[in-house]
């Protein structure tokens, strides 16, 4: 469970980027946060992922109160949160499989668990026997269902997506956007932002609207259905 409760965040010099929000995410939903650019979508998700902090105001995730989250605990935070986003972030001189072991090596998983698990994660994202190329090898889509891979091999309870199919084209934007909607399936939450009024109308999930800093907007399931 996610939940924000009258939370402003404001950066030096630049003011207030969230006013006053709140917001409660249940288990396992989908949900899409849209809004223009500089809208504070991405302020958002750095609060929950506790890149940042709050001026004021409440922040639970999955039970843990950031108020008195210490430092020395965050990784530990950042472990139930999986985080993909625009640009990929892969590392360029791993293969596929090196680049999704890494997450499991830096939390001390021996050889065995991660031969073992890696192929299962790269299944999931449609990725099965692409373990040993190159990113420079694969389409934009393929790299970012790398990066999915990635997040999700943790198994977080949430994962979050910031603008994912923002450098990719509509094909490779609807492959990233099934692998999510199939994590979510498997018992994910998910947190989608978007510029993507194509993906926001065909989802039909939960639309979070926000704009200078505020949601303006909460629909269950918005979203035309096309004719
Ligand atoms: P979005 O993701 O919706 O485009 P952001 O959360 O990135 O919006 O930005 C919200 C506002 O906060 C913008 O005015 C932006 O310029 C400002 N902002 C974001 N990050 C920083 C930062 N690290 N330092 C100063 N201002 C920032």
């Amino acid at each position: 469970m996610i939940l924000l409760d009258r939370v402003t965040k404001s950066y030096k010099r630049r003011g207030v980027a969230l006013q006053n929000i709140s917001l409660h995410v249940e288990p396992k939903e989908f949900v899409i946060i849209v809004g223009p650019s500089g809208a504070g979508k991405s302020t958002l998700l750095k609060l929950l992922t506790r890149e940042e902090k709050p001026d004021s105001g409440k922040i639970i995730v999955g039970g843990i109160d950031y108020e008195s989250l210490r430092d020395k605990e965050v990784p530990l935070l950042r472990r139930k949160i999986g985080v993909v986003f625009q640009d990929f972030k892969l590392l360029p001189n791993k293969t596929v499989f090196e680049n999704v072991a890494f997450a499991l090596e830096i939390v001390g998983q021996s050889n065995k668990e991660i031969k073992h698990t890696v192929p299962k994660v790269l299944e999931i994202v449609g990725l099965e026997g692409r373990g040993g190329a190159m990113p420079w090898e694969l389409s934009g889509g393929e790299r970012q269902r790398v990066a999915i891979a990635r997040a999700i091999v943790r198994q977080p309870k949430i994962l979050m997506a910031d603008e994912p199919t923002g450098n990719l084209d509509p094909k490779h934007a609807w492959d990233v956007i099934r692998v999510l909607q199939k994590i979510n399936k498997y018992g994910t939450t998910v947190i989608l932002t978007t510029h993507n009024q194509e993906i926001v109308n065909k989802l039909k999930r939960r639309v979070v609207t926000i704009k200078d800093g505020q949601i303006v907007s909460d629909k269950a399931s918005a979203g035309y259905r096309e004719m």
